[in-house]
């Protein structure tokens, strides 16, 4: 059972006219399903209720139609069918004893209305905040009356929907926030100069929010530690006027959720935030209200949880991306199994969700959204459905997690592994710089399988054709990996580079994670466009080398963006005395000079260049594979049922993509999948609309 240290944590809180069982609060978070998809949202939201959450939160939730941030999924509560679609979720999360909340929305100039094509009402008429060419309408008197009334009418829709906890959403640069800005905010009326008409708009609407559903629901404010402080950077918190804010705001709503408002920090990589950093902010907003407080800080240690709180920090334990990676992240603190929790790696692939528009998945939990539409569960799964004995060839993400899975099924499973150290391309990147997290996914899974009795691992046994038939498994699983190409093969050279200069200049990031080391003036060429260039960038320049960092795209880890990497990656190489070049191709390489091609104007340059390393694609590792089929298909005499390969070996990716993989291999075995219609289709349908 639970270590007494952590009691504090299962204390039942008082929220208003509400309680909460414990301290374990899923804090609003976006999942890329929101309105779109209720029941793969609802699915999602069940299981942390299960997993021991006291309160879980939907996404931020527009009011009115006129807050629309499509192609970005949020949820709403416009009519009829926004409560029946909530009703799912809040009746699943209130069978589990836990409390739903509801961040209601109003998205000013950060919200584009494209779906909707209504006017975004804004502080001031202003561009829209996300770049698109469209500005505000400045609310008149008429458009802040109308916006109440629709704040008020959204909460009153969340309670019938059965939530327990409404929101007034204040960060993030939405609407409420943009009227609390001392820069955004240049309004001449009642709303707009002191402070006092500044909070005057977030003032009425907790008011009419009490004043509507108080009775029965409690109110809480999402703000900003940092009020028009301007960010002093990480660590060095300038709080702005949030005293004076406090002392208008601090006691009428029943809870404050606290963030800080930019979000590379507050949901910051591990690569470059670490847990807990958000106390610096937030840990004077106790002392300036008697309110209950619950802020983030990616928390997955209980110590350092019971220590927030015990210090008087916050009171609840506010939670997304650990909630994500571990659903029953307080089921396991409170069973006395630490060693269960799944800890998040700080990757940030479940925000990738959000700005693609898809169902949010997650690196350590790959059951994450698939809890409705394939009947995944993160804990529980089918017991096997034969005695066969499986062999998984590599134990990198994809293999260890195959083998814990069907380890779990209760399968006979041999996992046999050329290296010493098991984890594959895990064990590898989380020796290169801020990636240390990323092992996580490697200890998780050997710690899992260390106590199955029915799981054999084999280290230093790099599998041959006869070795792995020799083995007589019934399924053959090939989960050997990808390789770095080292020819320039990649989205923008899709013949490669013909002219590369002599082969010991040439680097590939495996070259440099096995030890090999570039000499000289260094180009990494990135055409990857996520994090390994801006990584490998980083450390061969640690190392002392000019490093120029060189990619097709325009922007540097251009997919970056969507992790919230980009940014931060392209500070911290300036700072180092990276030079960054963007919109160019490697056109060729002689071992002294590099050729760099203008995307645009097709203008070559030469810069200097001793090294270059290649950060392009890779190449599937299935020789094993593609021997084994050819055995296969010449015939022999006692041949496995199957032979399948799984992550990078099949498709180089992602490493959420390869645990994926691994783990959808093992839920499928001895199991009839409907191949026209292998998961149930969500999409919002009421029949009587
Ligand atoms: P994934 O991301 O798909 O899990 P990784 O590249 O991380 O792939 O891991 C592949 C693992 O497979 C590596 O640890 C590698 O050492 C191992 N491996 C590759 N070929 C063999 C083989 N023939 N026998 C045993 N292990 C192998
Ligand atoms: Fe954590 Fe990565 Fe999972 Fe997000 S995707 S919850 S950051 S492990």
């Amino acid at each position: 059972m639970r270590d007494s240290r952590y009691d504090i944590l299962f204390e039942p809180m008082k929220i208003g006219p509400v309680t909460a069982k414990n301290r374990f609060y899923q804090v609003p978070h976006c999942t890329g399903s929101g309105w779109l998809r209720p029941r793969i949202l609802s699915g999602l939201r069940e299981v942390k209720a299960e997993g021991g959450w006291g309160v879980v939160c939907t996404e931020y939730c527009s009011i009115h139609p006129s807050s629309d941030d499509l192609p970005y999924v949020s949820a709403s509560l416009w009519d009829e069918g926004d409560i029946k679609a909530h009703s799912l979720m809040t009746e699943k999360v209130h069978a589990h004893g836990a409390l739903a909340g509801v961040e209601l929305c109003i998205g000013g100039a950060r919200m584009p209305n494209l779906a909707t094509r209504e006017v975004a009402l804004g502080v001031v008429s202003q561009p829209n905040t996300e770049g698109n060419p469209f500005q505000t309408r400045a609310m008149d008197r008429a458009d802040i009356r109308e916006t109440r009334r629709w704040h008020r009418n959204a909460a009153l829709r969340a309670k019938e929907a059965g939530f327990d906890i409404v929101y007034v959403y204040a960060t993030h640069d939405y609407l409420l926030s943009q009227f609390l800005s001392s820069t955004v905010n240049t309004r001449i009326d009642e709303y707009g100069g002191s402070v006092e008409n500044r909070v005057r708009l977030i003032r009425e609407i907790i008011e009419d929010t009490k004043e509507a559903v108080g009775d029965t629901m409690a109110v809480a404010v999402r703000m900003s530690a940092e009020t028009n402080g301007g960010g002093a950077g990480d660590g060095n918190p300038v709080p702005g006027e949030t005293r004076e804010i406090f002392n208008i705001l601090g006691e009428l709503p029943d809870l404050w959720d606290i963030n800080v408002s930019d979000y590379s920090y507050e949901m910051g990589l591990s690569r470059y935030v670490q847990e807990g950093s958000l106390e610096p902010y937030i840990s004077y907003i106790k002392s300036i209200t008697s309110k209950p407080v619950v802020s983030v800080g990616r928390f997955t240690s209980p110590d350092t949880m019971a220590s927030q709180i015990r210090r008087g920090i916050i009171d609840f334990i506010g939670a997304a991306r650990p909630s994500i990676a571990d659903p029953y992240l307080p089921k396991k603190i409170e069973e006395g199994r630490l060693e269960d929790i799944r800890e998040c790696i700080g990757c940030n692939i479940c925000y990738t969700g959000d700005g693609k528009g898809v169902p949010v998945r997650c690196t350590q939990n790959p059951t994450m959204s698939e809890e409705w539409r394939r009947g995944w569960h993160p804990e529980n799964i089918d017991i096997k459905g034969s005695e066969s004995k499986i062999l998984i060839v590599g134990a990198g993400p994809a293999g260890l997690e195959a083998a814990r899975a069907l380890g779990q099924r209760g399968y006979d499973v041999l996992l046999a592994e050329a290296t010493r150290e098991l984890g594959g391309r895990v064990s590898l990147e989380a020796k290169l710089p801020g990636l240390a997290e990323w092992a996580r996914v490697r200890d998780y899974r050997v710690q899992q399988i260390e106590k199955m009795n029915n799981v054999e691992i084999f280290r230093e046994s790099n599998m041959s054709t006869e070795d792995a038939l020799d083995i007589n498994a019934d399924h053959i699983v090939l989960a050997t990996g990808s390789r770095w190409r080292a020819d320039g093969f990649g989205n923008n050279n899709r013949a490669g580079i013909a002219s590369l200069g002599p082969k010991a200049q040439i680097y590939t990031p495996d070259d440099i994670m096995s030890g090999r080391f570039p000499e000289g003036p260094t180009v990494v060429f990135d055409d990857d466009h996520y994090y390994m260039g801006s990584v490998i960038a980083e450390l061969v320049r640690r190392q002392g080398n000019q490093v120029t960092l060189v990619t097709p795209a325009d922007i540097i880890s251009e997919w970056g963006g969507y992790t919230y990497d980009r940014w931060r990656a392209k500070t911290q190489l300036l700072k180092m005395g990276v030079t960054l070049t963007t919109a160019h191709n490697l056109a060729s390489c002689d071992g002294n000079k590099a050729v760099l091609s203008c995307q645009y104007s097709g203008q070559k340059h030469e810069i200097e260049c001793q090294s270059i390393v290649l950060v392009t694609a890779r190449s599937p590792s299935d020789m094993l594979y593609q021997s084994l089929v050819r055995r296969l298909e010449a015939g022999i005499e006692k041949s496995p049922q199957s032979i399948k390969r799984i992550g990078d070996c099949e498709a180089p990716s992602i490493i959420a993509a390869a645990v994926y993989s691994g783990h959808k291999y093992a839920r499928e075995l001895d199991t009839v999948i409907d191949r026209d219609n292998p998961l149930k289709h969500d999409r919002v349908f009421f029949e009587d609309r």
